[in-house]
């Protein structure tokens, strides 16, 4: 998922909370497009057409009808087609989210990275099987919890979704919550801490620490813990044990919910 050594410390600064302490370098003036054999430019192909929002409802599904989605099933047909931010035209398959429709445990990570983007489903590929093992060290399978994401479209080069791509589909993961009614959420690295409940600060000094959300009235307990493409790049007794304690914790709050 993460193959360039400075795009992996790119990532582990993102997953630090560090980013905003790194001035990004500015991108290099856009050279002159090549003339094409007779003369016509060519456009470069990393200056696409500037995003549109289309017209279309069905591309950009309003809030009604996303709040009228009964089920999961009917959440993803009315959403599949959505082209509401720039990420939804870059998209090679719309990543859902799949797992256990009344799950306990739901699990929330940042976006589809280019695994996930060929196959249509979150957390596949290393990371995805190391999130499986992390549930099986406390004696979960993966269909057994239900997992998605804050977009549901991959962000170009496995960057951070922009905080107006994350507005446009929150909406999304907030109504797949209130359809699944987890007992506790575990967010997976800094993004869906931040966007789901505003808490910027470094994933380092968050995680293992309880938090709430509410959604349609209801608060739900929140465990922050790392994202697994962070654990796979920080693969130490420290960051495991970290995980583990916090995945324990949430599943002792889950099982506890589940017998009141
Ligand atoms: S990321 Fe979300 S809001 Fe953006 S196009 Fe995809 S589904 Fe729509």
């Amino acid at each position: 998922m993460h193959g360039a050594p400075l795009e992996a410390w790119r990532d582990a600064l993102q997953d630090l909370g560090l980013m905003g302490l790194i001035r990004t370098p500015a991108p290099p003036a856009a050279a002159a497009a090549p003339p094409a054999a007779g003369g016509a430019a060519v456009r470069p192909a990393r200056l696409a057409a500037p995003y549109a929002a289309p017209a279309d409802p069905a591309a950009c599904p309003p809030e009604p009808a996303v709040a009228a989605a009964a089920s999961l099933a009917d959440l993803e047909r009315a959403i599949q087609g959505c082209l509401r931010c720039p990420l939804g035209p870059g998209r090679i398959r719309f990543v859902f989210g799949e797992g256990d429709p009344a799950a306990r445990l739901m699990f929330v990570g940042e976006g589809p990275g280019r695994d996930e983007d060929l196959q249509g489903r979150p957390f596949v590929g290393k990371a995805g099987e190391l999130l499986e093992r992390m549930l099986g060290a406390i004696g979960l399978a993966r269909e057994q919890v239900y997992i998605a994401n804050v977009v549901k479209c991959r962000p170009p080069d496995n960057r951070t979704p922009a905080p107006e791509e994350a507005r446009a589909c929150l909406g999304y993961l907030r109504r797949q919550i209130e359809l699944v009614q987890p007992a506790v959420l575990v967010t997976l690295g800094a993004t869906p801490l931040r966007e789901l409940l505003g808490i910027g600060e470094g994933i380092t000094r968050a995680r293992g620490q309880w938090r709430q959300l509410e959604v349609a009235g209801t608060r739900i307990p929140v465990m922050p813990t790392f994202h697994p493409a962070y654990v796979l790049r920080q693969y130490t007794p420290e960051v495991r044990r970290a995980v583990w304690e916090d995945l324990k914790a949430a599943k002792a709050w889950a099982d506890q919910a589940g017998r009141a």
